[in-house]
């Protein structure tokens, strides 16, 4: 059983999906106006993590997480850099797909980009007009808060007390400060589409409204974001996706605790962020995700380099077993001894952590238990059967790899180890150039098409012929 800890109910609760085994997540994903940082890292690995350990588990995850494409942030960067909205949000989601791939995060089923739903955007603001929960002043169209009577419930804020704090903006027209936009006029030189309310653009809340409702449907199993967006982005989502369908919107909210720097966030705004790019020339995607492992997911985290250096240090023990276990499957030796070893016992430890609100630093305990244990048995017995190491790599490439990501066995195997492997690919390769010599293509084909079926790809180059690993 895998309990939770829900923010809407404050405390942890069984896991129960809708539709077992399917399960459907929506995550919020990034503005994308620049490269993401560290900290939105953070909550993209952890949101990532969950999602794989659910998968582990034998559930069918369908993961959304949105793209928000049209904002005031990415139309101040257009206008800097002298270019349209579209060529600035293209940018940065070419370079997320290529910064999350780097992080080992798997890919969501959907991106959905708001650009691509304002139709179904504009439906859901319609159905709040109708039913009296939006209004439209001169263009712009407002949520008004005080109808809906669970507003605050995520949140826990009260009304009255939200009503006291806010501000009366100066040039907003809306009734009460509180309500927010769900469709804003369209300014000078700013993106536009056509509404029934006139040209404009979507608020920032009703993307996710509408593109989680459109994709995962108007009931959910899990929503999640970093905590800043428990209010007022997720209390807003609720707001405005329970009153349009009339219905419960999300079962399980998971937040995820901020990444700071000096106990200060990490934010743009206050220029005190790294790039993932940035720190990825400096350390492993694995030393990232060991670094936030080590943490439970919803507790404030403090950045620093020692992090990311001890985190670093900490894998060297991993990395060597995962090679030593590469070379000893090549090896395959089918004699020897088969140590008694309790595989069981490190199974359920992984699992009685995770099962725990994805208790992650206890699950890379166990794990780093498990490497000790392996390496005693190794030093204990000098002549192990292969299926020691087989077993022993299935494990970690269902956990280490599969859920946490801190191990890539795939590059354990091309660094260092597998010496004889690449001589004999070089053997056929000069083969190969033999052949080619002699005229003789058929057969230097069949050597590049057959490397090319077990994953070995050829490159020619005036000088010589290399070959790589395609990647699994
Ligand atoms: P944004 O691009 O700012 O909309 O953020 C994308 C995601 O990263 C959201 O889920 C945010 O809540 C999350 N996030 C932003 N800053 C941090 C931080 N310092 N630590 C953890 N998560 C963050
Ligand atoms: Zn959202």
């Amino acid at each position: 059983m895998i309990s939770i800890y829900n923010t809407l109910t404050r405390k942890k609760e069984e896991f129960k999906p809708i539709n077992p085994p399917e399960v459907k997540m929506y995550v919020c994903g990034p503005t994308v106006y620049d490269y993401f940082h560290i900290g939105n890292a953070r909550s993209f690995i952890m949101a990532d993590m969950i999602r794989k350990y659910l998968e582990y588990k034998g559930y069918i995850v369908k993961y959304v997480m949105n793209l928000t494409d049209v904002d005031d942030k990415i139309i101040k960067k257009s206008i800097e850099e002298n270019t349209g909205t579209d060529v600035v949000s293209e940018k940065y989601i070419s370079a997320f797909m290529v910064d999350i791939t780097k992080l080992k995060i798997k890919k969501a089923d959907v991106y959905p980009k708001a650009t691509a739903h304002i139709q179904d955007i504009i439906d859901v603001i319609q159905s709040l007009v109708d039913k009296g929960f939006a209004y439209n002043i001169d263009g712009n169209v407002f949520y008004n808060v005080l109808k809906f009577k669970d507003y605050g419930k995520l949140s826990g804020k009260k009304l009255d007390e939200l009503e006291a704090g806010a501000r009366v903006e100066v040039n907003e027209e809306k009734n009460n400060p509180l309500d927010f936009s769900l469709w804003k006029k369209a300014k000078e030189g700013e993106p536009y589409w056509e509404s029934p309310w006139g040209k404009g653009r979507p608020g920032w809340h009703i993307e996710c409204s509408a593109m989680s409702c459109k994709h995962l449907g108007e009931t959910f199993d899990i929503h999640a974001g970093g905590s800043d967006l428990i209010f007022p982005h997720h209390e807003n989502e609720i707001a405005q996706s329970e009153a349009a369908n009339g219905k419960k919107f999300v079962n399980y909210w998971i937040h995820f605790g901020f990444l700071n720097i000096n106990n200060e966030k990490m934010s743009k705004s206050l220029g005190n962020f790294f790039t993932a790019r940035d720190i990825l020339k400096a350390y492993s995607p694995e030393a990232v995700r060991l670094a936030f492992a080590q943490t439970h997911y919803a507790g404030p985290l403090n950045f620093s380099e020692e992090l990311l250096s001890s985190a670093e240090k900490g894998l060297e023990k991993l990395n060597n077993l995962a090679e030593k276990i590469n070379e000893e499957i090549n090896n395959n030796n089918t004699g020897g001894v088969d140590p008694s070893f309790n595989f069981a016992k490190f199974k359920e430890g992984f699992e009685a952590a995770m099962n725990d609100d994805f208790n992650s630093p206890q699950a890379t305990a166990v794990i780093f238990d498990f490497i000790r244990e392996v390496n005693r048995a190794a030093a204990e017995n000098e002549n192990i059967n292969v299926n020691f190491y087989l077993n022993v790599k299935d494990f970690l490439r269902k956990t280490a790899e599969g859920v946490l990501g801190i191990i890539d066995f795939d590059a354990a195997g091309t660094t260092g180890s597998g010496q004889l492997e690449n001589d004999l690919i070089e053997l056929l390769i000069k083969l190969r150039t033999d052949a080619k010599k002699e005229k003789n293509y058929a057969l230097s084909d069949k050597i590049r098409d057959e490397l090319k079926n077990i994953g070995i790809v050829l490159e020619d180059s005036r000088e010589k012929t290399s070959f790589k690993r395609a990647r699994k």
